[in-house]
């Protein structure tokens, strides 16, 4: 059974516990980078004074659109409900921490998330390195059995696999182009829900 005895959740926040608002071609455009070849790595791959200036733009971006951010279709009584049986709540994120509080307190989410259990870029490598969900499944002394990681990305499915987690993949289009990297498939938090709390044993503790 997928679901039994998962009690530490890694979530992805942009397009998965919001509505996706992130064009990230419009914004590659934006920075003038190459379109076809993710932000962080191409800004990795430059010299440090010439990337600076493109950081702080993408910032800049990625702060306005923070302002602007909706709460995903049962964001908050997913959390609520995975909160009360008693999980483990983490955010990991390739936004920067900044505007991942930004993003969290705009949407109404921030009281789920402990400010220690909030990745951003700058604070672990970014997905896909599975690092952050080390140092979080460390931290709550979990092993990866009792974890899921949840995204809508490429990102965070490989986080995921490479750790050994559940992955689960939120496509509100329901088309999942990376479905061979996902254990579950759901188009919204709403969903996840719904199917967690079908499974027998999803909310026991092992001993009860
Ligand atoms: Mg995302």
């Amino acid at each position: 059974m997928v679901w039994t005895n998962r009690k530490a959740w890694v979530f992805d926040m942009d397009g998965t516990l919001t509505h996706a608002v992130h064009d990230f071609t419009a914004i590659k455009r934006a920075l003038g980078l190459p379109t076809d070849k993710p932000i962080l790595e191409s800004l990795q791959k430059m010299a440090p004074e010439e990337a600076a200036p493109i950081e702080k733009h993408l910032a800049d971006i990625e702060y306005d659109l923070a302002g602007r951010a909706e709460a995903a279709p049962g964001s908050f009584d997913f959390l609520t409900r995975l909160q009360a049986a008693g999980c483990r709540l983490g955010i990991l994120t390739r936004n920067t921490r900044r505007n991942a509080l930004r993003t969290l307190e705009v949407c109404g989410l921030k009281p789920f998330f402990d400010d220690d259990w909030i990745l951003g870029r700058e604070d672990r490598r970014p997905k896909p390195s599975p690092e952050g969900i080390h140092h979080l499944l460390g931290a709550w002394s979990h092993t990866p059995d009792q974890a899921v990681m949840i995204g809508d990305a490429i990102f965070d499915l490989q986080a995921g696999r490479a750790a050994g987690v559940l992955t689960v993949y939120v496509d509100p289009d329901a088309a999942y182009p990376h479905r061979a990297l996902a254990d579950v498939c759901v188009r919204s938090p709403r969903e996840v829900e719904h199917l967690w709390r079908q499974a027998p044993a999803a909310h026991s503790t092992p001993s009860a």
